[in-house]
């Protein structure tokens, strides 16, 4: 069982112990820039009948509280939104979002598997009823995860015919899974200042050497709200998948947002949210650093980089 499919679930479990056949409530508040295991959830659950609000953040990717009050109706039922983006690591401001939900009492969800790890995260501080995460993105193992569901709030058992986890989880436990994703918290709360401090520092250091010497290229994502590890640039006129292609003959992983869905690249739908245009989404790669990443290996990318975008933009204007 993948973490996938518990976050899939749960998800569609708390959105239907949310919407009870008492309240009859069947309005929810999403956003535009959700991974896609809560934005498809949104849109399956669109076709069972909900009625689902996608907040549309601003430029820099970020979701205002007063938005998601605005947005707020007697018949929301529940309020989903990220902590922080996985392609482009803006921090969402989730402790003002959670006191708008709860001044009217609507539940409110919130997908912190970015943010874990990442940054400190604290269901009191932030004042959330549900958060889930995902063990592997803390360097835990892979096919566990975890939703955090406040006292007192309902949750409706999502696999029925066992008495685990007080009948909210049929099946017998994945105990190493569990131990692992334990060990692996752990660690990454002892890690944080380090997060904050070295991972950020040697991000940094290859943000502004890009930004410095290399012309034409652009930010994703806000400058400051934004996890520590996370740099996401577009490169104009150079292709993010060639990008990819030139780099990865150098050893170094990075990304491009885009889904590559069938055979058609499709552009970010995270970075079309952010109003750039489609040709420059396109030329958008994102390096994740973490606390493995060694100031070698940034030097490293400083010393080719300049040069792979410099061959591929004359290859562009040949074209
Ligand atoms: C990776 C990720 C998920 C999904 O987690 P998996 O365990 O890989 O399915 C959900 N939300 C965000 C923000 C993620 O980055």
């Amino acid at each position: 069982m993948s973490t996938a499919i518990i976050y899939r679930q749960q998800l569609k479990f708390v959105a239907k112990t949310s919407a009870s056949p008492k309240s009859r409530k069947n309005h929810y508040i999403t956003t535009n820039i959700e991974h896609p295991t809560v934005y498809r959830t949104f849109e399956y659950l669109e076709k069972l009948g909900a009625q689902v609000t996608y907040l549309p953040c601003d430029k820099n990717g970020l979701i205002s509280a007063e938005q998601v009050a605005a947005a707020l109706t007697e018949q929301t039922a529940l309020v989903s939104i990220m902590l922080a983006n996985n392609e482009i690591g803006t921090i969402l401001p989730l402790q003002e979002i959670a006191a708008e939900c709860r001044k009217i009492g609507v539940l409110i969800h919130t997908d912190a598997t970015q943010a874990i790890g990442k940054i400190p995260v604290n269901v009191q501080d932030l004042g959330v009823d549900y958060l889930s995460f995902s063990a592997h993105k803390f360097h835990g193992p892979k096919g566990i995860g975890g939703l955090y569901t406040r006292r007192g709030k309902r949750l409706e058992p999502f696999f029925h015919g066992g008495e685990q986890m007080a009948n909210l989880r049929a099946g017998t436990l994945n105990v190493p899974g569990i131990i692992g994703m334990g060990v692996a918290a752990q660690e990454a709360l002892d890690g944080l200042d380090y997060a904050a401090t070295e991972v950020k520092r040697l991000r940094d250091k290859l943000e502004n050497f890009i930004l410095q010497n290399i012309p034409d290229v652009f930010l994703n994502g806000d400058k400051q709200k934004r996890t520590p590890n996370t740099l996401n640039i577009a490169f104009q006129d150079c292709e993010g998948e060639a990008l990819l292609w030139d780099l990865n003959e150098h050893g170094i992983a990075a990304s491009t947002g885009s889904a590559c869905a069938s055979e058609e690249l499709e552009s970010s739908r995270v970075l079309r949210a952010l109003g750039i245009d489609k040709a420059l989404s396109h030329m958008a790669v994102r390096f994740s650093l973490s606390h493995f990443t060694t100031e070698k290996e940034i030097d490293y990318v400083i010393s080719v980089l300049p040069a792979i975008i410099k061959r591929l933009r004359e290859i562009s204007e040949g074209k």
